[in-house]
């Protein structure tokens, strides 16, 4: 019997795995999307792009048999998470209290990348590298002028999908007027696996565990502040930019890790709380041209890769006679993302909102919350196992 053919338009992560993990499922796939032109970054050097990796996507990455394929030295392990509000309010999770072997690991974007377009080799899996440009009649115009056609569409073209807009698939956007202001620094003092993060009222500053370097210590840093805060730190020049930078982490942080120094280029990325309707017939979208979340919690690829793999066991589980493509089949899909995405979207946009008020209840309110939670074991074995992806 030939096999379906499945078309993954989108060459991220959420798209690599998609492609991968069909061809391992039997299906006919291939990818049409940019190769990344760079080579992924070696030695004391580290990738801008770093993803707090969830338990789940862990497992997932092990059975599609490239976790194994990334360097270990370059992972690291959170082991603990101490979160700390605008008051006294402070939580801290470790692993054990929910006997979990982690509550999530630091890996590189290009790490990823780098293991999976290996893998993505092995399988023999036809990469188009040119871009969607339109759909007609069902059919794929890429802007190089090749039609490609397809049982199914699979949409991991980012937050600003064309596969998306070409099918007419539902989508809403509100900007947060927020941008993750990105970097890794060198600390004086070691991270000991612990990632830290602190919601400061204006702003949420997250410091998450990397590997040490000849430089000495290292964490990366992600801190969602007010657009107009970031652009004027990131126009600033070089040698202003860093110091003004240091000077604002030693007064949010009270010297946790010691002195921060400025060790990478620093990116801003501007955050959004976006979804879709996620199918229409013929096309799926999985990763950020589904939905996107703010970063606070760390877990917008993690959603993506639950994405991939919901995708993936509708398809490995549907009827004969159903083609991939059959709304039907594509419904299911949606049906079993709706919870854990709507989930994770009123979990994050609720916790920035609550951080984001100013007002005195909202600030009581926020910090004894946190209080609370600190000494509730069952609480706490919650959100352990809501980081963990589970
Ligand atoms: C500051 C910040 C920190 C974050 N931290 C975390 C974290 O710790 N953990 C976590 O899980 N998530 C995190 N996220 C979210 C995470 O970055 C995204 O969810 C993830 O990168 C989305 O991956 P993707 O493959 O869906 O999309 P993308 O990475 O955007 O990939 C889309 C791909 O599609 C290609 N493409 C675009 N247009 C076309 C076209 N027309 N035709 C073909 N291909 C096309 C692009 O070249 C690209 O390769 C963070 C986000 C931000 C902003």
């Amino acid at each position: 019997m030939k096999k379906e053919s499945i078309l993954v338009c989108g060459t991220g992560i959420a798209g690599l795995a998609t492609a991968l993990g069909l061809a391992r499922a039997g299906f006919d796939a291939a990818l049409l999307g940019p190769r990344s032109m760079q080579e992924a970054p070696s030695g004391d050097l580290y990738c801008p792009r770093v993803y707090a990796i969830s338990g789940s996507s862990q497992a997932f990455l092990t059975r599609l048999g490239v976790w194994d394929m990334m360097d270990e030295r370059r992972i690291t392990r959170i082991d603990t998470m101490e979160v700390y509000g605008d008051a006294s309010g402070a939580v801290t999770l470790h692993a054990w209290q929910a006997a979990e072997p982690a509550l999530a690991w630091i890996v590189e974007s290009s790490e990823m990348e780098k293991a999976l377009q290996q893998a993505l080799r092995v399988f023999g899996i036809p990469w188009h590298a040119q871009k969607f440009d339109r759909l007609e009649a069902g059919r794929v115009h890429t802007d190089e002028g090749a039609v490609l056609s397809a049982d199914l569409l699979v949409g991991a073209d980012g937050a600003r999908s064309a596969l998306r807009r070409a099918a007419g698939i539902a989508h809403h956007s509100r900007p947060y007027g927020d941008t993750g202001v990105v970097v890794h620094l060198a600390a004086q003092l070691p991270h000991q696996n612990i990632a830290v993060q602190w919601f400061t009222g204006d702003g949420i500053l997250a410091l998450l565990p990397m590997p040490d370097t000849s430089e000495g210590h290292q964490v990366s840093m992600v801190w969602s502040m007010p657009a107009a805060a970031a652009q004027a730190l990131l126009d600033s020049p070089e040698a202003a930019r860093r110091q003004r930078l240091e000077a604002d982490l030693a007064a949010a942080t009270g010297g946790r890790l010691g002195q921060l120094k400025v060790r990478s280029p620093m990116f801003g990325f501007p955050l959004f709380l976006e979804h879709s309707g996620m199918v229409a017939p013929g096309v799926a979208l999985v990763g950020d041209a589904a939905h996107r979340v703010h970063p606070l919690a760390g877990q917008g690829l993690n959603l993506g890769l639950g994405d991939v793999q919901a995708l993936l066991q509708v398809l490995a589980e549907k009827e004969a006679y159903r083609k991939a493509g059959d709304l039907r089949v594509l419904s299911r899909y949606r049906r079993a993302r709706a919870e854990p995405v709507l989930a994770m979207r009123l979990a994050t946009d609720g916790l920035h909102g609550l951080f984001a008020a100013r007002s005195s209840p909202a600030v009581w309110a926020r910090n004894l919350g946190m209080a609370c939670v600190d000494r509730l074991p069952m609480a706490k074995r919650f959100l352990i196992g809501g980081a963990a992806g589970r």
